[in-house]
């Protein structure tokens, strides 16, 4: 692959540079282990000059007309659909994930490149008639500023495409910490960008840890808004420290996904859904589906299905043919699920397949792992794993199903399986998610449409569609009085605001 570099710089100012201290750290492909690349470690100072960069070309970029802006992502999602086969290949062999997920991944940010830039010539605002005569009330959307952003590994494109092009087409500059895990990707897209036309200092690449380089941009006084996807216990840094200065924060945090399969369900459909919804990713997904409540009347032939399936799936370098599990992501998360499957098994549930690393492969490879006999309230069933594991839960009917898919921390995406209509409406009702699929797996999100959780899975922000807008943008309302007059409110003269 000669287009890969092996050392890489920050890119601050329209610059490509080393970090102040020349301190750098290593990126692995999580299938061979071999190393990709040589990345630089920024520390406080360079998130420093990164936001000096961007806060001067907020001036400008803020006052370019959006259509324009919107060129320049139009410009950005045909480049991204050209390359999209060698993205593709290079974010397997950087992250893992199989090719055609890959290809997935990179075909997200090209949709939302293509949404974002039509924003261009919408950005709409409201017009409402006023209590007075000769006064005009209107809003407009103001971009908010320097925004930081901070993205995790596990879609190195989409999650950054998601929100690099909203915030540009708003207005804002931006400093972009991306995972150390996927560095490489993260420079592809700000490279497309810069060649897109994103003039100097208007998106700045700071790489590096998240206790430095993530921490001094959450506390830089300047950036005026955090948007993060990660775990909740990041997130929930993020969130005390970034509130000490009243910065807009917005939390897109993990999951414990249920699937819930009926009695009335199309068992085939729903092994199908089940299969992909765990295991894509190496269940590596905040929407994975890591708890399946099955309706006793058919969990005995839905387990056997789903068992005998699961068995066929090939895990390996996720490059070859045919195969449908990648590695996971590094050495702790490796360790985290293996230590996890301990866990299951010690508080008795029943480990029906896999459960092991795949130690014949060099790479952070594990077996698809199904446990039966799951307990609600087993860590294994309350707790987001990860990784390819998933949990059996035993249920009657709809009113127990619901209870349980509601009985953890978490309220990302949720599914359910079934013929009739009152169990779907049911669930979409009552089920306290972001997401709920009927007939279909928790995974799948279309960008046109909003994204985001409940409870733990977020503070209730929402990505994608046009609330990504709603994120990035301040509403400011307009009086506006061409009376020549002073006038006061006729309805009450009381409320004067
Ligand atoms: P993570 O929280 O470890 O890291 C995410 C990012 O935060 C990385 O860039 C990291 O360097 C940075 N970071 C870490 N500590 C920081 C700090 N103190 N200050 C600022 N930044 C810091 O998450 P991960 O392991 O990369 O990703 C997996 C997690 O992400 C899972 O919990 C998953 O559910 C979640 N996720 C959620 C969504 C969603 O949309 N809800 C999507 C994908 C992943």
């Amino acid at each position: 692959m000669g287009f890969v570099m092996n050392e890489h710089r920050l890119f601050l100012n329209g610059e490509w540079s080393d970090s102040v201290t020349g301190e750098t750290f290593k990126d692995f492909n999580p299938a061979t282990l071999e190393p990709i690349g040589e990345f630089q470690k920024a520390s406080s100072d360079d998130v420093n000059r990164a936001v000096d960069s961007a806060a001067e070309a907020f001036l400008s970029w803020s006052r370019t007309p959006a259509p324009q802006r919107g060129k320049i992502l139009f410009r950005t999602a045909r480049m991204l659909e050209e390359r999209k086969e060698e993205l593709a290949r290079l974010m397997t062999r950087e992250n893992g994930k199989v090719l055609s997920e890959a290809r997935g991944d990179v075909q997200e940010a090209i949709d939302m490149a293509y949404y974002a830039a039509g924003e261009g010539r919408r950005l709409l605002g409201e017009t409402a008639p006023s209590e007075l005569p000769d006064k005009f009330c209107l809003t407009v959307r103001r971009p908010i500023g320097v925004v930081g952003l901070i993205t995790p590994f596990n879609f190195p494109l989409a999650i950054p495409a998601w929100k690099i092009m909203p915030a540009l087409i708003s207005g804002n500059t931006i400093v972009f910490k991306p995972s150390s895990d996927t560095p490489l990707l993260a420079e592809e897209l700000i490279k497309i960008l810069i060649q897109a036309g994103v003039p100097p200092g208007v998106i700045n690449l700071v790489t590096g840890s998240g206790s430095e380089a993530g921490a001094a941009l959450v506390r830089d006084r300047r950036v005026r808004a955090i948007s993060f996807t990660g775990s909740l216990d990041t997130g929930k840094w993020i969130l005390t420290e970034a509130g000490k200065d009243m910065k807009r924060v917005s939390l897109e945090l993990g999951g414990k996904n249920p699937i819930i399969v009926m009695d009335d369900a199309n068992l085939d459909l729903a092994v199908d859904g089940v299969l992909w919804g765990a295991f894509g990713t190496s269940g590596q997904r905040c929407t994975a589906a890591s708890r399946v409540i099955v309706d006793e009347k058919v969990l005995p032939q839905f387990q056997s299905r789903l068992v005998q399936r699961a068995k066929g799936l090939r895990v390996g370098n996720g490059l070859n043919e045919g195969i449908d599990l990648g590695p996971l992501i590094n050495g702790s998360q490796l360790a985290r699920v293996e230590r996890y499957v301990q866990i299951g098994q010690d508080e008795g549930a029943k480990l029906l397949l896999g459960g092991s690393r795949i130690k014949s492969l060099p790479g952070y490879f594990f077996e698809p792992t199904i446990f039966a006999d799951v307990g609600a309230d087993m860590r294994i069933a309350q707790e987001e794993i990860f990784g390819p594991v998933l949990s059996l839960i035993s249920t009657t009917g709809i009113d127990e199903a619901i209870d349980i898919a509601n009985s953890v921390p978490y309220g990302l995406s949720s599914s359910i399986y079934t013929e009739n209509i009152k169990n779907a409406f049911r669930a979409i009702e009552e089920i306290d998610a972001g997401i709920t699929y009927i007939n279909a797996p928790t995974i799948g999100a279309e960008i046109h449409l909003p994204f985001g959780g409940t409870k733990a899975s977020g503070n209730g922000a929402r990505e994608a569609g046009t609330t990504a807008i709603d994120e990035f943008t301040n509403l400011k309302t307009v009086y506006f009085d061409y009376s020549n007059r002073l006038q006061k409110a006729q309805i009450d003269t009381e409320v004067v605001r």
